[in-house]
């Protein structure tokens, strides 16, 4: 790997009830680098994407962020630290605008003259979310929401955003122009660990990426790696 290592997770369980989601996870994002947790449905990929966030409590495992333990700490006390999650159902206010929810995305912050300048960087990022400022965010187009998830997360400057399923029920044309912002997003030094149905845009992004089956890695390697993979085609590209 030529990245120094930012996230380290170790032998990360997590349970719901009875039910044992996550039996020993174990990954490395290191700095600027973008990788991919991809597998089948229920797999366990939300479930560590939360429980490295703080969203989720660790039944057992060790979570670490530039060497420090983060295991128990919660997500408010994680986006201080450098951490943004754009989550699954991408959790955005709808009845508030497009404007205020990416303010809610820098409430942590006080340098506020900054923040307008990165407000603007968003919007050059994503040009329809300036056009939309004033409209509420419900009443976005599903890949517009998808958009604001990433700009609100990246307002609190992150070293590392989570993403859940940026692809999830866009067309193809949108998920097109959220992976290419997300590449120069990862361009400017953001680490990103994404989690996708979709694994052929997962790994053709990712630098590396490991695939989850029922709750454990069973495959790890660098994105266009598991790409050519013979088992990777079969399972997860469909061929
Ligand atoms: P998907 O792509 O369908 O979202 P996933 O890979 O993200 O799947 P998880 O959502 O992490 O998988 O789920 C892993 C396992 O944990 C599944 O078997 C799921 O049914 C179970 N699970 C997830 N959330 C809960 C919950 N709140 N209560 C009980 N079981 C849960």
């Amino acid at each position: 790997r030529a990245f120094a290592p930012l996230l380290t997770v170790e032998g990360l369980q997590v349970r719901y009830g009875a039910i044992q989601a996550l039996r020993g996870v174990s990954l490395q994002v290191g700095k600027g680098e973008m990788v991919a947790l991809i597998g089948a449905n229920g797999a366990g990929k939300t479930s560590t994407l939360r429980a490295v966030s703080g969203m989720l409590k660790a039944a057992a495992g060790r979570i670490t962020l530039e060497g420090k333990d983060t295991t128990s700490l919660k997500a408010h006390q994680l986006v201080p630290r450098g951490m943004a999650h754009a989550p699954e159902g991408r959790g955005i206010f709808p009845n508030l605008t497009v404007q205020e929810n990416l303010e809610l995305g820098a409430y942590l912050r006080r340098d506020t003259a900054r923040i307008e300048q990165d407000m603007e960087k968003g919007f050059t990022l994503f040009p329809v979310l300036k056009e939309r400022r004033r409209q509420l965010a419900g009443t976005l187009s599903g890949g517009e929401q998808q958009m604001l998830a990433i700009a609100r997360a990246l307002l609190s400057k992150p070293q590392l955003l989570l993403l859940d399923e940026p692809s999830l029920g866009l067309a193809p044309q949108v998920t097109e122009t959220i992976f290419r912002t997300l590449r120069e997003v990862n361009a400017t030094g953001v680490s990103v660990l994404l989690v996708e149905q979709n694994a052929h845009l997962a790994l053709n992004a990712a630098h590396y990426g490991y695939v989850l089956e029922t709750g454990e890695v069973v495959m790890a390697g660098a994105g266009k790696a598991l790409l050519e993979s013979a088992e990777v085609r079969r399972a997860y590209l469909g061929e």
